[in-house]
Order: structure tokens, then C-alpha cells, then sequence
């Protein structure tokens, strides 16, 4: 349990509600299946032998009201924000989004009437994975900064605590 509390004997741990159940989300971190482009298959890679999410407790589920992860791996059209939106609606609290490449970052190269130009104007971004697409490192790595994140936050408000001015 690093980083929870201060162990003072064999049997003693001091820790915050804060540290136990940040710890607890941010070490079964659940994404929902779903790509929508070219990078979805990086994503899959990701999930798959080599590179072996699960060891971070990163564990794909196949619905969106057993998962707390959204990952926006693809280009997002207008059409389609209406639908991504709603999955995201059917995840329970807390919840968190990963926008993954250029594409779910900025519209990427389709600066186009038809492509939603961010992730942003339509569901609430916590990490930013950039790239074209982004390989399964760089993913991984995306989920190492939201586990900080989540960290970093107040468990039952989900606001954000500025280390600088907590200490
Ligand atoms: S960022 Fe690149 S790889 Fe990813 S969906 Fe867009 S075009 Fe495809």
C-alpha cells in the first residue's frame, strides 16, 4: 500500500479517508470496449499480452455502467458526439476521460464541418494522450497521470488538491 499511510508497528496504520479510497479507485481503474478509429486498435494493443494494462488494474469492461473509465480513442463526429455523450451518461461516479490522440484531442488533421473539433465541448477531459496515432505506451502512460490525478483529489468532492499549498 505505498504512498496510503504510515505503518508505526506490525499491526498500526494512520492513513486519510482521502489516501485509502483514492488509492482504491486509482488501482481498479475499469475502461468501458468501445473505439471509434484508427486509434482504438492501439488502444486494443494496449489492453492486450505485451503491454499488459491489467498489471495497473486496468481492466476493460463491456459496459458502460461497470466501467469508470472513458477512453476517446478516434475521430468523433458530430453525428456520433450525441452517441459517445450518452455512454458516458450511463457510467456511474465517479468517472474519468481519457481523450486519446489528435483526433479526440482537436478534430486532429479533419478540420471539417462533420468532425467535433475536441472532446472537450461535449464531455469533461481529465488526460490528454497526443499523437497520430499514439502507441500503447504512450496510453499507458495517460493512465499513470489520471492515476496521479485521482490521487491528488479529495475523494468525496473529486476536486483537485494543489500539493504546493496542501503542505
Ligand atoms: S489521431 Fe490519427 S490514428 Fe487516431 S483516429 Fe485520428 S487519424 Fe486515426
Amino acid at each position: 500500500m505505498g504512498g496510503v499511510g504510515n505503518v508505526i508497528s506490525d499491526s498500526v496504520l494512520f492513513t486519510t479517508a482521502d489516501s485509502i479510497i483514492n488509492w482504491s479507485r486509482r488501482s481498479a481503474l475499469w475502461p468501458e470496449t468501445f473505439g471509434i478509429a484508427c486509434c482504438a486498435i492501439e488502444m486494443i494493443s494496449a489492453g492486450c499480452a505485451r503491454y499488459d494494462l491489467d498489471r495497473f488494474g486496468v481492466v476493460f469492461r463491456p459496459s458502460p455502467r461497470q466501467s469508470d473509465v472513458m477512453i476517446i480513442a478516434g475521430t468523433v463526429t458530430r453525428k456520433f458526439a450525441p452517441v459517445v455523450r450518452r455512454l458516458y451518461d450511463q457510467m456511474p461516479e465517479p468517472r474519468w476521460v481519457i481523450a486519446m490522440g489528435t483526433c479526440a484531442i482537436s478534430g486532429g488533421v479533419y478540420n471539417t464541418y462533420a468532425v467535433v473539433q475536441g472532446s472537450e465541448t461535449f464531455v469533461p477531459v481529465d488526460v490528454h494522450v497526443p499523437g497520430c496515432p499514439p502507441r500503447p505506451e504512450a496510453l499507458m502512460h495517460g493512465f499513470l497521470l489520471l492515476q496521479e490525478k485521482i490521487k491528488r483529489s479529495r475523494a468525496l468532492t473529486g476536486t483537485t488538491v494543489d500539493r504546493a499549498a496542501a503542505s
